[in-house]
């Protein structure tokens, strides 16, 4: 049987690695650490934890994680095997001891009969054979620039600066309203492309108050040298001045509020939509290093968002990229090289968890194809077919920002029916993954 080669022993290609090995494919694991490092890995165990030691909430029930944990432990998941032995007591969430988690993952996979460990950087696209690549957010400089080389400059982003996400079903549009600047757009897909919440100048000075006052979390040293273009933090525009976002993103022009025509805007929040299903929308221009709690407390101060829920908040942080919805095909496939796939972080998904489940699902999918079979992607009303739908399709591309695994990727339920709870929506999501996620291992076998 041919060999896989997959580059970075970190969450995605660890668990890709063990995948293939378990499919009886020989796997050669290219992990460049001890001997080069990043700045935020400290050893040279494969499955390194970088930060905090939990993989989120571990409620398969009603929580997305939690789901993407039980399709990972459904699929015979190395990671999720080795972090339930590694368990620390931490409520809901499943911490571990990281470096007991770390080291159990190594010491299995090196003892694996079809996996060796092959120490050192790769520094080029490889010719041919097959290959995975999964050198994450931080993937090293010299392969970093042959993978622009191949995708052009455009498509290969160096950090990612990501405005908050809420779920559309949670704006109030008894205040806000959907309309495109200038009235720009046609199709229904248009016309529902942005959503604007106006501010009065009382309700604009607050807010900027507000940002100003807001807690913010710093960059890591060797993390940037500073900002970059077009990407400034919102509360240093409001720094530079109190006018600053009023002639920037929250500029109200070529807009009218449908509530209250008459009465124009001091100020407008734009929220863009982030997905084709419509569900998710982002908050234009609001990349953010403020602290988590201060950006929920900060951005419901907006007129229409006092209820919003959020998918994910904002950020700004240095990371390693694909523009996935143009380069990937749905089977992780590189479109312009297609012996070479992509999986975890550097897909463009985001976190310990979504970047082990997409390690998971190339490391089958390349294995098959060494197999002489084909593997489609889970569907779509699955954890791991959710995130896998969005980078490689359902996100706009023109935007793309890394994505946590969250409800607002599924196909919705109840479209039509009355609004349940949301906790029983919730459980209805994960009941309809469960089925289909198993069916989909069923159709494996
Ligand atoms: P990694 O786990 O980083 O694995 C990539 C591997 O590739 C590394 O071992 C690296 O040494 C190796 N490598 C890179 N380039 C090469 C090369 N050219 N040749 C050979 N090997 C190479 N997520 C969370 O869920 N919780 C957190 O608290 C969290 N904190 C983070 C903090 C920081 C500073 C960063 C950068 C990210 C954080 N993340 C966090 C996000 C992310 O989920 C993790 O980084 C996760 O480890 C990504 O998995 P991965 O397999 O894609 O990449």
């Amino acid at each position: 049987t041919q060999e896989l080669h997959i580059v970075g022993g970190g969450m995605a290609g660890s668990e890709a690695a063990w995948q293939a090995a378990e499919m009886g494919v020989p796997v050669v694991v290219h992990e460049m650490r001890p001997h080069v490092g990043t700045f935020a890995h400290q050893t040279g165990n494969l499955a390194e934890m970088v930060c905090s030691n939990s993989f989120r909430s571990d409620d398969d029930e009603r929580n997305a994680v939690g789901l993407l944990h039980w399709e990972m432990r459904a699929a015979n998941g190395l990671l999720m095997a080795m972090a339930e032995a590694h368990r620390l007591p931490a409520g809901g969430a499943l911490a571990v001891d990281r470096e007991a988690f770390a080291a159990a993952v190594t010491a299995r996979l090196r003892a694996h009969p079809l996996v060796r460990v092959e120490p050192g950087e790769i520094t080029a696209l490889p010719e041919d054979g097959h290959w995975i690549i999964a050198t994450g957010p931080l993937t090293s400089g010299t392969l970093a620039e042959a993978i622009r080389a191949e995708t052009g400059a455009e498509s290969l982003a160096f950090f990612d600066a990501i405005a908050p996400i809420v779920y559309a079903e949670s704006v109030d549009m008894s205040v806000a309203w959907m309309q495109s600047r200038y009235d720009k757009g046609e199709t229904v897909e248009e016309q529902t492309a942005y959503m604007n919440c106006p501010m009065t100048k009382a309700q604009y000075e607050a807010f900027i108050d507000a940002l100003l006052a807001a807690e913010k979390t710093e960059f890591r040293e060797g993390e940037t040298a500073g900002y970059f273009d077009g990407c400034l933090p919102i509360e240093v525009m409001a720094e530079r001045g109190r006018e600053t976002l009023r002639f920037g993103p929250m500029k109200p022009v070529g807009l009218t509020n449908a509530h209250d025509p008459q009465v124009k805007p001091y100020a407008v929040v734009q929220l863009r939509r982030d997905n084709k299903l419509g569900t998710l929308y982002n908050i234009v221009g609001f990349q953010t290093k403020m602290k988590y709690g201060a950006q929920t407390t900060v951005f419901k101060m907006i007129p229409g968002l006092q209820d919003a829920s959020f998918a994910r908040l904002g950020g700004i942080h240095r990371n390693t990229f694909l523009n996935s919805p143009t380069l990937l095909d749905d089977r992780m496939r590189l479109r312009s090289r297609p012996h070479i796939r992509f999986a975890g972080q550097v897909t463009g998904v985001e976190g310990y968890v979504e970047s082990a489940a997409m390690g998971l699902l190339a490391g089958r999918m390349a294995a098959a194809e060494i197999l002489g079979r084909d593997l489609p992607p889970p569907p779509a009303d699955t954890a791991t077919g959710a995130l896998i739908t969005h980078i490689t399709g359902g996100a706009e591309a023109k935007t793309f920002q890394p994505m946590n695994v969250n409800f607002g990727l599924f196909p919705p339920i109840d479209a039509k029916g009355g609004r349940r709870g949301r906790k029983d929506r919730y459980k209805a999501y994960t009941d309809r993954a469960k089925e289909a996620f198993s069916q989909w291992l069923a159709d494996q076998s």
